[in-house]
C-alpha cells in the first residue's frame, strides 16, 4: 500500500532477535537485547451526535492557533521498562529523573506482567511529570500493552481475547504492541476490543538491524546518532493499522519508546535520556491540568499523533477538519462529509508531507502549512518527514458520508430507469 510512494526509501526486513536472557547475557547480546521489548464506525453520525459535533465544533477557534486554546498539546513517553522487568536495568527514580529533564508530561511505566510500582503506591504525580502504571502483558498471541487496570490479569489462565476482554472488564485500555517485532509478533488477529496499536515501537524497529552493526555502533557512536541511524518509517505496522481500522473502525495509534536502559561494561545502553526523545505520542486533552482519565479519554479517542523528536520537536503539529474556516474536527473524531470542507495541516518546522487516505498515499507536498480540499469521505491520516526521516504520524480524522445523504435501509429501492 503505502509503501508505493517513493519519499520513504525501502520497506523493512523481519530480522530475528534473541529472546530475553536468564541470566546476564554477552555484550553482544546485550546490545541487542537491550532494545528488545522484551467503537465500531457508526456509517452516519445521528442527528443530535451531529449537533454535538457541531456545537463542540462551533466553540473551537477558526484558526489552528486557537485550537490550541481549546486543546492542550501534552507530550508523553509510552511502554517504558524498569528494573521490574527482567531485561532492564533503569530505576523508577531514573525515569522520573529523566522524564522531567525532558518535560516530559506522562510516562506510562509498562513492566512485563506486573503492576508493581502501582502496588507500591508510585503513580502520581513526580515533580513535572504525571507517571501511570500499566503492565505489559505476554499474552498467547503476543504482546499487550494495557493501561488503566487495577489488578494483575492472568495471562497463564486466559487466551487473547480473554485477557483483553479483561483489560475492558477492568475499565482499563489497550494496544497491540510492536506487531511485526521478529519472536513476538503478535499472532491473532481474530481478536476484538482493543483500543489500538503501536505503529512505531522503538525496540521493533532498532532489532530489525544487523546485529553486528548494531554493536558497533552502539559501542563507538553518541547513542542519539546510533538510534538516528537505524530510524525507518514502520511500513508493516503503518499498513496493518489502516487494515485494522477498515475492518474494526476508529483505532488509536501509539508510538512507543519501549525502553530498556541497562547498564554493562561500565556503559549505559538504551539509555532514558535518548529513548525519551525518540519515540513520542502527543495527546490532545482539553484540560489545563492533566489527569489520568484525561490521558485514557484521549488515547481512545485517538486524539493523538505521534513522533520522533531526536532532532525536532514536533509540538505544533495540527490536523483538523475545517469548514468555511471553522475547525469542525481534529484527529481521531468523526466528521460527516460535505463539499466544503478542508483539510488543514500546520507544522513547527518545514517537511514532507504526505496525506494517506483510506490506507493509500494519495498526495504529497513539502512545506510547514497545508491547506486542500477534502473531496470525498474517507479515513484521512497525515504524515511528515524531515531529513528523509519519518518525524510526524497523525491518527486518523474520520470523514464520513453525511446522515443526510446516507441511504436510509428502509428506504424502497430506486425504480429502475427505463430507456
Ligand atoms: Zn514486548
Ligand atoms: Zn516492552
Amino acid at each position: 500500500m503505502t509503501q508505493g510512494h517513493g519519499a520513504w526509501g525501502t520497506g523493512r526486513g523481519q530480522a530475528g532477535c534473541p529472546s530475553p536472557p536468564v541470566s546476564r547475557p554477552s555484550p553482544l547480546l546485550l546490545v541487542c537485547l537491550v532494545l528488545a521489548g522484551c467503537s465500531t464506525v457508526p456509517l452516519a453520525l445521528p442527528l443530535p451526535a451531529r449537533r454535538a459535533l457541531q456545537a463542540v465544533a462551533t466553540a473551537l477557534h477558526p484558526t489552528p492557533s486557537g485550537l490550541a486554546h481549546q486543546y492542550q498539546d501534552y507530550v508523553g513517553v509510552l511502554h517504558v521498562h524498569t528494573d521490574v522487568s527482567h531485561d532492564a536495568d533503569g530505576t523508577f527514580d531514573d525515569v522520573v529523573r529523566t522524564a522531567n529533564a525532558h518535560a516530559i508530561d506522562f510516562v506510562t511505566i509498562t513492566d512485563h506482567n506486573t503492576l508493581h510500582h502501582l502496588r507500591e503506591g508510585r503513580q502520581g504525580w513526580h515533580g513535572a511529570t504525571l507517571i501511570l502504571v500499566g503492565s505489559e502483558i505476554s499474552a498467547r498471541g503476543g504482546h499487550y500493552l494495557t493501561l488503566g487496570i487495577t489488578e494483575e490479569i492472568d495471562r497463564e489462565r486466559l487466551t487473547t481475547q480473554q485477557v483483553i476482554d479483561e483489560t475492558a472488564r477492568q475499565g482499563g485500555l489497550g494496544f497491540i504492541a510492536h506487531p511485526y517485532f521478529a519472536k513476538r509478533r503478535w499472532a491473532d488477529w481474530s481478536v476484538t476490543g482493543f483500543n489500538g496499536i503501536e505503529i512505531y515501537n522503538v525496540a521493533h524497529d532498532t532489532m530489525d538491524e544487523h546485529k553486528l552493526r548494531l554493536a558497533v555502533w552502539a559501542l563507538t557512536s553518541p547513542q542519539d546518532l546510533f538510534f538516528w541511524s537505524v530510524l525507518n518509517r514502520p511500513y508493516d505496522p503503518l499498513r496493518t493499522w489502516d487494515e485494522l481500522i477498515a475492518r474494526h473502525g476508529p483505532l488509536t495509534g501509539i508510538g512507543a519508546t519501549d525502553a530498556h536502559e541497562f547498564h554493562a561494561l561500565g556503559i549505559t545502553f538504551a539509555p532514558y535520556d535518548v529513548m525519551f526523545k525518540f519515540a513520542r505520542t502527543h495527546l490532545l486533552v482539553p484540560d489545563e491540568t492533566l489527569t489520568a482519565e484525561g490521558i485514557y479519554t484521549a488515547l481512545r479517542q485517538g486524539h493523538a499523533y505521534v513522533a520522533v523528536e531526536l532532532l525536532d520537536q514536533a509540538k505544533g503539529f495540527t490536523f483538523t477538519v475545517e469548514d468555511h474556516g471553522r475547525v469542525v474536527g481534529v484527529m481521531g473524531d468523526m466528521v460527516p462529509w460535505s463539499p466544503d470542507l478542508r483539510l488543514r495541516v500546520h507544522l513547527p518546522a518545514t517537511a514532507l508531507l504526505t496525506l494517506v487516505r483510506d490506507g493509500q498515499a494519495v498526495q504529497t507536498t513539502i512545506g510547514d502549512a497545508w491547506d486542500l480540499p477534502l473531496p470525498a469521505p474517507g479515513v484521512y491520516r497525515v504524515e511528515a518527514a524531515r531529513h528523509n526521516k519519518p518525524w510526524i504520524f497523525s491518527n486518523p480524522i474520520y470523514v464520513q458520508t453525511a446522515p443526510d445523504d446516507a441511504p436510509s435501509p428502509d428506504a424502497p429501492p430506486e425504480p429502475a430507469a427505463t430507456p
